[in-house]
């Protein structure tokens, strides 16, 4: 269900026209160029950080899962939470992990003959209801570590699950992690972050000249 529409705001000069839902969908047309759309579709798949799981210390695994199907069941699992009040674990001055740049957490469990559906729900702001493994008479027990990171760096970071540029004009935006439209800002902070970045490096570049400086 989609409500409100046609909403116009300035993004630079670009003029869009916007409509956005309660199911985290948010779609708009752009006066831009293919080229400034695409910009900021990449932007929304590999600009925007998350929090994801990126460790998985497991002591016990009685499942039928593989150790390494149990953790990217874990690393796909969407975490609700704003990353930007997160700091990068490379940037922290932390020896190993602490709360300013992770989410730590334990899944414990040992199911007798009845079935136990170990789900999302244990892990916090996680989306809940998402299962992870089913146990009879089985064990598990690990500890996970949720980072700050964007899809760049892993596929479980990007927080967009559709975004489509139809006809070169229109941008469809899909999320999980943060209501749609928020992906959209975020993604355009991101992109003039990096141009500020560049701008500044040519700044101070001993090959940034003008070409009219250079001698004929
Ligand atoms: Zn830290």
């Amino acid at each position: 269900m989609r409500f409100g529409s046609n909403e116009s705001i300035p993004v630079n000069s670009t003029r869009a026209n916007m409509c956005h839902s309660p199911m985290s969908e948010f779609s708009l047309v752009l006066d831009s160029t293919p080229e400034e759309i695409q910009a900021i579709r990449r932007a929304c798949f590999e600009l925007v950080p998350t929090m994801a799981i990126q460790i998985c210390e497991i002591r016990t695994n009685g499942s039928f899962l593989k150790p390494e199907i149990l953790m990217q069941r874990l690393a796909s699992i969407p975490i609700q939470t704003d990353a930007n009040s997160f700091c990068f674990k490379e940037e922290c001055e932390c020896e190993s992990f602490c709360p300013r740049c992770s989410i730590r957490g334990t899944i414990s469990h040992r199911a007798g003959s009845k079935t136990v559906v170990v789900k999302s729900d244990e892990i916090p702001r996680a989306i809940g209801g998402i299962p992870i493994v089913a146990l009879v008479n089985q064990e598990i027990d690990l500890d996970w570590v949720a980072l700050k990171g964007t899809g760049r760096q892993s596929a479980h970071h990007c927080p967009v699950s559709v975004v489509i540029a139809r006809d070169g004009k229109e941008l469809k935006i899909e999320s999980i992690h943060y209501p749609a439209k928020i992906v959209f800002k975020k993604a355009l902070e991101s992109l003039a972050t990096f141009c500020d970045k560049f701008a500044d490096a040519l700044d101070h570049t001993s090959n940034g000249h003008d070409l009219h400086d250079r001698d004929p």
